[in-house]
């Protein structure tokens, strides 16, 4: 007992190997001109690939990849519809149009140039289906090769056992309402938009809609909405007028316990014309081996996403997404945990997995893709620590850990807290649902205990005040800017205290 925690103490003593002037030659380089802002399936994005490969293997760390390489490829499809996209229908012998991105915006699933779409229509309110909460929008009713209209968002609730209270759960996120209607058959899907239920105005839809989206390609045969879409309320109000009902009293409705689904008198017809392409892109994956044959399969896995958001070529001067906070910083820092491993002359219980993924900034694509296809030879993930986004302002005294008190491993992470004299922030924002935003929740999704990494904002020797003005000043002036970008008076002794609190945690359950 005595030498193995003896050896427990000396692994610890190996997050000293984590160092912020290396942390900041990797940001320096990642976040640099060349790498053109590290967009999908372009050369930048390559590049990035190509030399976050090539520091693993000058670790020593073994590749992970397909073929013995330290390269997963993820295969995506581009589609970007086109303004010639139609929506109409028929009440009750009145013709309703939809005017594109006036009126209504989307998507379809289906990755073909020319989706097309004729059917009835059913208001199912929330579309969920949460048997936890005693909740089912769709009881009792058949939507196969139907339009589902519904709303985002979720039941309201102060209380914590219904939809967690006030925090946004992911039955409220409208890519739920999107996979939901496609498990249930559905062949469309209207969302119509409300300020509340949203929680931004028709034009942040309008502007988020109307431009490529990035798809894991479909399987074969797999299922997929023709169409799915948003529609303002002003046209949720003439689909309601059939039942003598505005989008306000439809929505009071769904927010009722009891709600049932409504079939709507209206028979829509759309067709959804798209630019389709195909995209190879990849993962960046390495693994280092346990130190237990009997635990071989298991592994706990860091991962950061690499890829930001390319170049914008209209721009008239600086159009590179150099992508320095979002996300050198994060990739920088697992780098220099795997060094930090690696450093380890005996290795922990379980094996460790550093994971660099593609595609984040297109709805988490490469690591939606990597959790359904781990490539390592893993049997079992115990946990997946994300690093997405660090601010070069030094140390901060407080952490934000969103999710980790849904894992197994909530006691080790404020063990570890304590240890390393910091507290634990709440989510400032839990109604926003930034737990669904980043990679960790691909995993979360698949049943993988799974949480985010975030600096809180008390910066050390600086009031509060002024460590909130910094954070909140640099996302709302630099937050996808092009001038999110390194400088030689950034500070990194903050990343290398977060990536030596994510050493200390990750080793805790890598030797449970
Ligand atoms: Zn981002």
């Amino acid at each position: 007992m005595k030498l193995l925690l003896a050896a427990l103490l000396l692994q610890s003593a190996y997050s000293q190997e984590i160092l912020g002037p290396r942390i900041r030659a990797h940001v320096k380089f990642l976040a640099s001109d060349l790498l053109e802002g590290r967009g999908v399936g372009v050369r930048g994005g390559d590049l990035a690939a190509e030399y976050l490969a090539t520091q693993l293997e000058l670790l020593g760390v073994k590749p992970a990849g397909e073929n013995g390489s330290y390269y997963q490829r993820v295969p995506l499809v581009g589609v970007e519809p086109l303004p010639t996209a139609s929506l109409s229908g028929a009440i009750q012998g009145k013709l309703l149009g939809f005017r594109w991105l006036d009126d209504f915006v989307g998507m379809t699933y289906q990755q073909k140039e020319n989706a097309r779409l004729e059917a009835d229509a059913v208001f199912v309110g929330h579309g969920i289906s949460a048997p936890e909460f005693g909740w089912d929008d769709y009881k009792g009713i058949d939507v196969t090769g139907k339009i589902v209209v519904l709303f985002t968002g979720e039941p309201p609730s102060e209380d914590p056992a219904f939809f967690d209270g006030k925090a946004l759960t992911y039955y409220g996120r409208w890519t739920y309402k999107y996979e939901e209607a496609t498990r249930r058959g559905a062949l469309g899907c209207l969302i119509i938009h409300t300020e509340p239920t949203a929680s931004y105005g028709w034009d942040v839809v309008r502007s988020s809609w109307g431009r490529e989206d990035m798809q894991v390609a479909l399987a074969n045969g797999a299922p997929a909405l023709a169409f799915a879409g948003w529609i303002t309320q002003q046209k949720g109000d003439e689909l309601f007028a059939s039942l003598a009902h505005s989008a306000a009293d439809m929505l009071r409705q769904a927010d009722t316990k009891g709600f049932k689904a409504v079939p709507l008198p209206v028979r829509l017809r759309g067709s959804f014309p798209a630019k389709v392409r195909q995209v190879e892109t990849r993962n960046v994956v390495g693994i280092i081996p346990s130190g237990d044959s009997q635990r071989a399969g298991e592994a706990i896995v860091y991962s950061a996403h690499f890829d930001h958001l390319g170049i914008d070529r209209i721009r008239p001067a600086d159009g590179i997404y150099n992508g320095a906070v979002d996300n050198a910083t994060g990739c920088a820092m697992v780098l220099e945990l795997a060094r930090a491993w690696q450093a380890m002359d005996q290795k922990p219980r379980r094996a460790a997995v550093f994971l660099f993924v593609t595609a984040e900034e297109n709805g988490l694509r490469g690591s939606q893709f990597y959790a359904a296809h781990p490539t390592a030879p893993i049997r079992k993930m115990l946990l997946n620590l994300n690093l997405d986004s660090f601010y070069p302002f030094g140390r901060t005294t407080d952490v934000v850990v969103t999710g980790a008190d849904r894992t197994p491993f909530w006691s080790i992470v404020q063990n570890v807290t304590q240890r390393f004299r910091m507290t634990i922030q709440p989510d400032p924002r839990p109604e926003a649902g930034s737990y669904f935003r980043s990679d960790h929740f691909s995993f979360a999704k698949v049943g993988v205990p799974a949480f985010s990494i975030h600096m809180g904002n008390r910066i050390a020797g600086r009031t509060e005040d002024e460590g909130q003005k910094l954070m909140r000043g640099y996302s709302s002036a630099h937050y996808h800017q092009p001038s999110d970008e390194y400088k030689p008076d950034w500070d990194f002794a903050g990343m290398e205290e977060m990536a030596k609190y994510a050493f200390a945690i990750g080793l805790d359950v890598a030797n449970q």
